[in-house]
């Protein structure tokens, strides 16, 4: 079945550039109504301009479809405000909400300032959370939602010279986890996409033959089935050059010790056993993770659960 967005709106954050830009047309060609947002600063998040969104929307509205622009820095609550005001008074709901904007401040952590470690948090963490929240009474309200985080390699799997960038982007996947707890009884479906793309982000570190592969366009079609009808929720898919793959969080069945075991040595002793990924469970809620330790220290300590 061909994925379709008519009558939904969607704000795409940071859509000026890069991937965004591409979720905003390839969202809007396939009927949506977009809010293209973007700050329009430099990579660093230095400078400001509303440019950027501006020719992205214009390029919407000559290919046939519905955009408007709006220049809201994500990280501020009042200009967050004002664009998802601009959007109700427009079209009257935000369906989808991508994302997608981001920062890069690089450098080894003995060098890293606690101002680059702010700018980039701020950005990718508190901008997530700061557009959720606008939109999350209008999506309750509707009993319809659809939230599209955007992680990373560098933060699922760690990548030199990022820490500020890899913690925020593992920031985002907890803020999906509880979101789409909280939001599944109203039929809000909270999900992380795991993009790779040569953008302005990226494409300094690429060469040539790599950059014409790793193709931005290539990435969104994995955004639109995160934020279409059918998403699913709470997933991690990762897309790069046309490739798709999904991460899990596991965690293996581990081992208990009676009170008076447990030490330090057993720990040690134990480790391989502790590591072993045979039988690992992929948890819906952290709840499930303390039952399970609790469960077997009933059992080694020869306790009786009621
Ligand atoms: P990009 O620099 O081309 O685009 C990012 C856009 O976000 C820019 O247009 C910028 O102006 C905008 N932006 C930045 N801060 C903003 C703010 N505070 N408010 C509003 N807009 C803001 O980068 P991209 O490669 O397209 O990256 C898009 C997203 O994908 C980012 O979250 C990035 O971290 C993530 N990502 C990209 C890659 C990659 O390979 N390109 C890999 C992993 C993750």
């Amino acid at each position: 079945m061909t994925i379709r967005f008519d009558r939904r709106v969607a704000i795409v954050t940071g859509a000026g550039n890069g991937l965004g830009r591409h979720h905003a047309l390839q969202l809007a060609a396939r009927g949506a109504k977009v809010v293209v947002n973007d700050f329009g600063g430099a990579q660093d998040g230095s400078g400001g301009s509303s440019e950027p969104a501006e020719r992205v929307a214009a390029e919407i509205v000559a290919a046939g479809g519905e955009a408007i622009a709006h220049g809201a820095n994500v990280a501020n609550a009042e200009q967050v405000a004002d664009m998802v005001g601009k959007a109700m008074d427009k079209w009257g709901s935000v369906d989808i909400l991508v994302n997608n904007a981001g920062i890069l401040r690089d450098s080894g952590f003995g060098k890293m300032t606690m101002e680059d470690w702010n700018a980039v948090m701020t950005v990718h963490v508190s901008g997530s959370a700061i557009c959720a929240m606008a939109v999350w009474p209008l999506m309750k309200a509707a009993k319809y939602g659809r939230i599209v985080m955007t992680s990373s390699s560098s933060g699922i799997y760690g990548n030199f010279g990022q820490s500020n960038y890899a913690a925020a982007k593992m920031a985002v996947i907890g803020l999906m986890n509880v979101l789409h707890i909280e939001g599944a009884k109203n039929n809000i479906r909270v999900n992380t996409l795991g993009p790779g793309a040569a953008t302005r982000m990226t494409e300094e570190l690429l060469p040539p033959a790599v950059i014409g592969l790793m193709k931005p366009e290539l990435v969104t079609p994995g955004m639109l089935y995160l934020a279409c009808e059918d998403a699913p929720s709470r997933v991690i898919l990762n897309a790069t050059a046309g490739g798709f793959s999904r991460t899990y969080i596991h965690e293996t069945e581990g081992v208990a010790f009676a009170a008076d075991a447990c030490t330090p040595e057993n720990v040690a002793a134990h480790f391989a056993e502790i590591s072993d990924t045979v039988g690992q469970h992929l948890y819906e809620g952290g709840g499930e993770q303390v039952i399970k330790f609790v469960s077997k220290a009933a059992a080694v300590n020869g306790i009786k659960l009621g």
